[in-house]
């Protein structure tokens, strides 16, 4: 079905309850988000946010659903991703001048699910003073001397920032799962290596994530939910075009041979992770013009809900800034006109 531009261009252009935020190219004036914005935005997070895990079954969630919009929508889609970009940062302008709340946005995928490509176009309009992305991979020496939230910890963003996890220690009930020699290279007290370490991880985890929210902390997770026939098709563009040919590699392709098991293990994990203070947002993973509008949305609405504002200033600053503002238009006037002929 065809849908009206509006409705399309609206779709991730949306900010959750306070409704205000301020307008992209000018941070002072404020636009007003309409009621039937905030829904249609909450209509395309609502079927892909998990907050209670023990009912989630990942075969509810098709890679290739896209909900009611098909793929001629896709240009429009493309558009409101622009101006779901502009909110974004205008959103990030005012949780960094308020300098309360950080945002920690955790990515997990299979490979070549769209992991970079939906941060980078989700935040390409988002000032990269407050915001830094780390990425994840297979530990170091000195990371596994360590506990493995460890390094996770030491990456979380400060007051006023959004840090986005690209994979995080999530991978511990993921590849970690899959290859219990990992397991083994992590060093552990044996007595502590039994049957439970899983579930162990997932209490672990959601606590952490209840702490952290219970400090200031809003997380938002995304799995990129992308189908085996999908990751052979961008797999197969790798090896045939020579520009992309770098992305591919063997360990990569290795992996998809472990498919089933990775697919059981993101299940358990949101099965035991998901939480109203940490939702999980299993995102269909097949048409990246959707991904990308499911993830902004998700993030506007996340911001919104924070009811950010820019730090009003009281009493006594504001006769300083009077004092300043006059002490400046003063400025020249006693100042002698220039002589002529001189
Ligand atoms: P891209 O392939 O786009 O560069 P990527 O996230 O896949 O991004 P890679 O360097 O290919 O980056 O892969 C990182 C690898 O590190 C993944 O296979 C991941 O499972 C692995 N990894 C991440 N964390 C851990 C961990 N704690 N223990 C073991 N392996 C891990
Ligand atoms: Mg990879």
């Amino acid at each position: 079905a065809i849908l009206p531009y509006g409705r399309v261009s609206c779709l991730i252009a949306l900010n959750a309850r306070r409704a205000r935020v301020a307008a992209p190219t000018c941070g002072e004036s404020l636009m007003k988000i309409s009621k039937q914005e905030q829904e249609l935005v909450q209509s395309i997070t609502r079927p892909f946010r998990v907050t209670r895990g023990d009912r989630f079954r990942l075969a509810g969630i098709a890679p290739g659903d896209t909900l009611h919009f098909d793929s001629e929508d896709k240009p429009r889609a493309q558009e409101a991703l622009k101006k779901g970009v502009q909110y974004l940062a205008a959103l990030q302008d005012q949780l960094y001048a308020q300098d309360r709340w950080s945002v920690l946005l955790i990515f997990q995928a299979m490979d070549a699910a769209g992991k970079d490509s939906a941060i980078k176009h989700v935040l390409s309009g988002v000032n990269p003073k407050g915001c830094h992305v780390t990425a994840f991979k297979a530990p170091s020496a000195e990371e596994l001397d360590h506990d493995y939230l460890w390094r996770c910890m030491k990456a979380l963003p400060e007051h006023g920032r959004i840090g986005i996890f690209n994979r995080s220690y999530y991978e511990e009930v993921l590849v970690v799962r899959v290859h219990e020699k990992l397991l083994a290279a992590q060093k552990l007290p044996p007595r502590l290596v039994t049957k439970k370490i899983w579930k162990h991880r997932y209490e672990d985890i959601r606590d952490v994530e209840r702490y952290l929210a219970r400090n200031g902390t809003l997380i938002l997770k995304f799995f990129l939910h992308v189908s085996k026939d999908e990751q052979k098709k961008r797999f197969l563009e790798r090896l045939d075009d020579p520009d992309k040919n770098w992305k591919f590699s063997m360990a990569d392709a290795r992996e998809r041979g472990h498919w089933d098991d990775y697919m059981e293990a993101y299940e358990q994990m949101i099965r035991h992770t998901a939480s109203e203070q940490a939702p999980w947002f299993v995102v269909p993973a097949d048409n990246k013009w959707f991904t990308r509008a499911v993830v902004a949305a998700a993030i506007i609405e996340g911001l919104g809900s924070l009811e950010l504002h820019y730090p009003r200033v009281d009493e006594a600053k504001q006769q300083e800034l009077a004092a300043a503002r006059a002490e400046l238009m003063r400025e020249g006037r006693g100042a002698r006109a220039p002589r002529r002929g001189g």
